[in-house]
């Protein structure tokens, strides 16, 4: 089976080398050169224009954002390239208004379209662990389902539109917002007090929190460990702006998700684009003034 991959940022790179590692002819496209030299080193063939990576029977793409799609599928001409009867696997985290636009577009084009959004970082990814969520045809399901088993560890159906595994994506993120927000704010809480945060964080996420969401951000925000970042504030902006959005064209009040937001907008005004979201705790202290304390 003849697969593209187009889109080679810190999660699209680690799915790729797990499609070449379970042996798929791979043709593989990033905007910007560099992440595909690895990837040929593996073994990928990597064509010189995105509509090029995507002449075989199954198209993976993990882009950025709404934009990046839009731009690359909608105007940039890829899905017009696209051979009738093929399968597109969107993997990127995206709005629920486009993922549906995206279906409706596709099934004009006679090309099936999977929304497959992943839970997991570029390091979960690397080791063929994501939980992939996965909304579309049952047909076209059963014939990606070999390679989404090369590249998660756990698959989850959720029935034929594609833009119900969008909106479980999104909902899933606003919930680890919320952990990594509320992580921040009782940190500078007990930092205020006299407990490190490394303290605190040890008992709450050995007992009431022993959940990996919390374990995980948990260690990031006690060592301070906010670079290289594996998922960074721009991309958390981006999924709580998509809570937010999805929310407002349902009649749904997310209140969280505002506050989110403007955290997540404060960590951007002070610099911190390149850093981890877990830097919130970052905000937290700030406006705790922690730092001038001694
Ligand atoms: P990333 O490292 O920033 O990679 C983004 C990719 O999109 C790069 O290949 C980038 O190309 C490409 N891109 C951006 N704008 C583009 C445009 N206008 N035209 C063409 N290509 C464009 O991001 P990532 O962490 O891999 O995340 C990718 C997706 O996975 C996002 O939707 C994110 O929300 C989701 N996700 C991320 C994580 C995580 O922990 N990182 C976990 C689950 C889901 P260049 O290399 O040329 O910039």
């Amino acid at each position: 089976m003849k697969v593209g991959f187009i889109g080679l940022g810190a999660m699209g790179s680690a799915m790729a080398g797990n499609l070449l590692a379970a042996g798929y002819a791979l043709t593989v496209w990033n905007r910007s050169e560099a992440t595909t030299r690895p990837l040929a080193a593996q073994g990928a063939r990597v064509a010189r224009s995105a509509d090029r990576a995507a002449q075989g029977e199954v198209l993976c793409s993990m882009l950025a954002d709404d934009r990046a799609v839009r731009e690359v599928f909608l105007e940039g001409g890829v899905l017009d390239a696209m051979v009738k009867g093929s399968v597109h696997v969107n993997h990127a985290t995206i709005s629920v208004a486009l993922a549906k636009e995206l279906a409706e577009a596709h099934a004009a084009h006679g090309v099936d379209y999977i929304a497959a959004p992943v839970f997991g970082r570029p390091d979960i990814a690397a080791a063929a662990k994501l939980n992939i969520l996965v909304a579309g045809s049952a047909a076209a399901v059963g014939r990606v389902r070999p390679l989404l088993e090369a590249m998660g560890s756990r698959l989850w159906p959720l029935a034929e539109a594609p833009e119900r595994a969008n909106v479980a994506k999104i909902a899933g993120n606003f919930m680890l917002a919320t952990a990594i927000e509320s992580m921040a704010e009782a940190t500078a809480l007990t930092r205020a007090h006299g407990v490190s945060a490394a303290d605190f964080l040890d008992v709450m996420t050995n007992t009431l929190f022993a959940a990996p969401a919390y374990q995980g951000y948990g260690e990031l925000i006690a060592g301070q460990r906010f670079k290289p970042a594996g998922f960074t504030l721009p991309l958390g902006l981006k999924d709580v702006e998509l809570a937010l959005t999805a929310g407002s064209a349902a009649h749904v009040p997310l209140p969280f998700a505002g506050v989110l937001r403007d955290s997540l907008l404060e960590a951007l005004a002070a610099g911190d684009a390149e850093l981890d979201w877990s830097s919130l705790a970052l905000v937290a202290a700030r406006r705790a003034h922690l730092d001038e304390r001694g």
